[in-house]
């Protein structure tokens, strides 16, 4: 999506240990406005997909799947991060390993929320290893509901995580795919599409 290219080329910063910050208009200040031209694109790329449900993890996926699931007309939900689990079993929950942080934290969703009769569409800002998105897949097949695929705003695809989700098959539609980023010339180049 060349809108999104274009703003992470101006706005993005590229930092030591392959990571991209993109604070400024992504994942902490957010420009919604490009959210919505985002939302509309997935929108197109999953128009088939009988999308009921919208599932992402806290916290800087939330903003994106909110105007993404207002662009399909259903509710979205986040899987919280958390430290001490509840164990009296109303809580499908895995674990994922942070990228940015190198710790290892469960994730959880109320199984109020997720059944056997949605069909959900992953979003998440970054897809680096496929961590975050392997741990919101585990709960999606512990509560029966259907993956119809994942959404990305910013695959990193010199990490392992897109060519594991489309070698399982998984339909994956990352919105830009960085090929390679050098954190000494700040250069940024994209694959494409
Ligand atoms: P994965 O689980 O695929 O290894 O990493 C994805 C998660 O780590 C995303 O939810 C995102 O929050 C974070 N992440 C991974 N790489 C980057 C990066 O380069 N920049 C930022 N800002 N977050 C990243």
């Amino acid at each position: 999506m060349k809108l999104l290219e274009d703003r992470i080329r101006k706005d993005g910063i590229v930092k030591a240990g392959n990571i991209l910050k993109v604070d400024s208009f992504l994942n902490h200040q957010m420009d919604v406005k490009l959210f919505r031209e985002m939302g509309k694109e997935w929108k197109r790329l999953f128009k088939d997909a009988g999308v009921n449900k919208i599932l992402t993890i806290e916290a800087s996926g939330i903003g994106i799947a909110c105007v993404v699931a207002e662009e399909f007309d259903v509710p979205v939900v986040f899987a919280k991060k958390t430290q001490s689990l509840n164990i009296d079993g109303d809580v499908y929950s895995s674990k994922v390993t942070s990228f940015t942080k190198k710790k290892v934290y469960d994730i959880m969703v109320s199984k109020k929320y997720l059944s056997p009769e949605d069909r959900v569409l992953i979003i998440d800002d970054f897809l680096a290893n496929g961590c975050a998105v392997d741990g919101l897949s585990d709960l999606i097949v512990e509560s029966g509901a259907t993956l119809v695929g994942v959404g990305i705003a910013i695959e990193k695809g010199f990490q392992t995580g897109g060519k594991v989700l489309r070698d399982k098959g998984i339909h994956l539609e990352s919105l830009a795919i960085v090929e390679s980023m050098n954190d000494e010339t700040g250069e940024i180049i994209f694959r494409e599409q």
